[in-house]
């Protein structure tokens, strides 16, 4: 059974990275991180499948399932009761963000 805490649908293929490190940069969750000369994918299972690590990545190397907007956003508004548009999420739309 697909477990949403363990599992999501990031998909890192290293072998296509050229380090440029925009995903370190846009990830509101530090999902990525870099190891001397190299990226990795350190923690995946705080990937929120915002999207914006693949939509940013100019190697293809990464894949998610994104669509559902800011999941961080969702869960913020669902706690205090209010619209998922009044969510705030943790990234703070900065450039390059989800929420650009
Ligand atoms: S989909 Fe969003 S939360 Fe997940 S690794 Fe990429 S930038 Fe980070
Ligand atoms: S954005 Fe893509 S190519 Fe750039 S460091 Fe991240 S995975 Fe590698």
């Amino acid at each position: 059974m697909f477990d949403s805490y363990l599992e999501n649908t990031l998909r890192f293929h290293d072998e296509k990275c050229v380090s440029c490190l925009r995903c370190t940069e846009v990830c509101p969750h530090g999902v990525f991180v870099q190891i001397d000369d190299r990226i990795i994918c350190a923690h995946s299972t705080r990937c929120m499948e915002c999207g914006a690590c693949a939509l940013n990545c100019p190697a293809q190397a990464i894949e998610v399932k994104s669509g559902v907007g800011c999941a961080w956003a969702m869960i913020s508004a669902a706690r205090a009761g209010r619209d998922m548009d009044e969510g705030e999420c943790c990234c703070g739309g900065e450039r390059g963000s989800c929420c650009e």
